[in-house]
């Protein structure tokens, strides 16, 4: 059976799609899954730093494109796990040497070696945002709680509806558990009202992710922190699997956090 292709995109820049992205890769790959991780942000990429693969770029996606390589020797294998494959973007060509019909091809083509094809979007809707959306079977909306994030991720929405891309799903990211108690930000159900879309997870603001993504190493590989076992339960239910969304609140439960906990979705 082919693999699925998974575009992570979002309205707002930053909010945290090369980290999900990098992050539920490596979760997958745990589980004994087949992924190779696709950047599309032609000169910008930073998956390849992320997942620790920057000193090992020979060839990248603009080579495979442009034949001075088969897709297969731009690939690079992770060092950790044997099944888990990133395709780096180019660092110095212009955003126009990759079409979206390349985009399928290079899709069609990992999806028969692979179970998932994770493809990381740039910022903005140009032509990258394009390219990454093109061979993708499921699109999931990445943003943050912030109200600035969540008109964006609206907006891009439109756009993906106006494409006929089909359904998405969102990942909100970076919540703050004491500041959702405080009221001072949106939580998750207020997200999920104002969009209308199905939740596949949330992710905890969790500073080990800056530690792990300055040591190339994500989260994921192992599951101790809350982010990296909120990833772990998002590749888990990417797998159809049911995993109850956890309650956010970490302070001890009242009967107040116990019903808010019941009536709010969480991560
Ligand atoms: P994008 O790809 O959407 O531009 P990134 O994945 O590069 O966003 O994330 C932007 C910044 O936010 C990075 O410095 C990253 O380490 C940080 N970050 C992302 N998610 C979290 C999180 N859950 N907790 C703390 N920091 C995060
Ligand atoms: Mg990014």
């Amino acid at each position: 059976m082919p693999g699925i292709a998974i575009t992570f995109t979002s309205g707002k820049g930053g909010v945290g799609k090369t980290t999900v992205t990098a992050n539920l890769a490596v979760a997958l790959a745990l589980l004994g899954r087949r992924v190779t991780a696709i950047d599309t942000d032609i000169g910008l990429r930073n998956l390849d730093i992320v997942m620790g693969m920057e000193n090992r770029i020979i060839y990248d996606i603009v080579d495979v494109v442009e034949g001075r390589c088969h897709l297969y020797q731009a690939l690079i294998r992770d060092k950790r796990f044997s099944s888990l494959h990133l395709l780096p973007a180019s660092q110095t060509r212009d955003k126009t040497a990759v079409t979206p019909q390349d985009m399928v091809a290079i899709c069609q083509e990992l999806k028969k070696n692979n179970d998932f094809v994770l493809i990381d979007s740039p910022a903005g809707i140009e032509l990258g945002f394009r390219n990454a959306l093109a061979g993708a079977d499921e699109l999931v909306v990445v943003t943050t709680p912030e109200v600035a994030a969540v008109r964006s991720a609206d907006r891009i929405l439109g756009l993906i509806e106006s494409i006929g891309k089909g359904s998405s799903q969102l990942i909100i990211n970076r919540i703050k558990p004491s500041m959702v108690r405080r009221g001072d930000m949106l939580d998750t159900f207020d997200v999920i009202e104002f969009l209308a879309i199905e939740l596949l997870g949330v992710v905890p603001e969790d500073e080990a992710i800056l530690i792990a993504t300055n040591q190339g190493i994500p989260l994921a590989c192992e599951a101790k922190t809350p982010a990296g076992q909120a990833f772990h339960n998002i590749a888990y239910r990417l797998l159809g699997e049911e995993v109850p969304f956890l309650p956010i609140f970490e302070e001890p439960e009242t009967l107040f956090t116990r019903i808010r906990r019941v009536l709010r979705l969480s991560y």
